[in-house]
């Protein structure tokens, strides 16, 4: 295979990218300043070198000190809410409308509807260790904070049904976003006002 070729196969990795876009990406590199290029190599190393994921909210952040465990949920955010979403770009927009003053755990993906194995796809092993941890802490709420569309509400059912059990031995309330968010959209994609919204009509 040509370097056309294998740079293209590695943006078919991405997230919604096709062939024909991903050959698009790699044409439009090869157009580029070479110095462009090398900023890009740079950058990308630099992802290794100065993030790391957080060990009990398993996000991304820039790398402070040599511990594992983010600012936020090393800092001083609210212990007795812990609001879940599907990915950091969520965890962003969340943190961006300035609604939210508690902890975050990335669940790392959604379940495809059917999916014969959802362990396999979220992190729910690791969110139920979350939540033992946090009942010591005060946790009294889980907020399950996900996309309005098929995958977010099979999601939302799956993991729900899930912690169910543990929660109610804990005594911790497991709720889900309220109906502000419009069918079928993406919680990376809604605006502060929506989410604040969503976010006070849980239930
Ligand atoms: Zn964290």
């Amino acid at each position: 295979m040509s370097a056309i070729e294998n740079l293209s196969s590695s943006f078919m990795k991405f997230p919604g990218i096709g062939t024909r876009q991903a050959k698009r990406f790699v044409y439009f590199l090869l157009a580029q300043d070479p110095r462009f290029l090398e900023q890009i190599i740079h950058e990308i190393s630099e992802l290794q070198t100065t993030i790391a994921q957080c060990s009990s909210c398993f996000r991304f952040y820039p790398r402070q000190n040599s511990g594992n465990i983010c600012g936020i949920c090393a800092g001083d955010h609210d212990s007795a809410v812990l609001l879940v979403v599907e990915k950091d770009t969520d965890f962003e927009s969340v943190r961006r409308s300035g609604s939210y003053a508690g902890k975050y755990f990335i669940l790392g993906g959604a379940i495809p509807v059917l999916e014969p194995n959802p362990d396999s796809r979220i992190r729910i092993r690791e969110l139920m260790n979350r939540i033992k941890e946090g009942a010591k802490e005060g946790l009294s709420e889980v907020i399950l904070a996900l996309s309005a569309n098929p995958e977010g509400d099979f999601t939302r059912e799956y993991v729900a049904k899930t912690l169910t059990p543990l929660a109610k031995k804990l005594g911790i309330a497991v709720t889900a976003l309220g109906r502000g968010l419009s069918t079928g959209s993406e919680l990376e994609y809604s605006d502060s006002e929506t989410l604040k919204y969503a976010l006070k009509n849980r239930s």
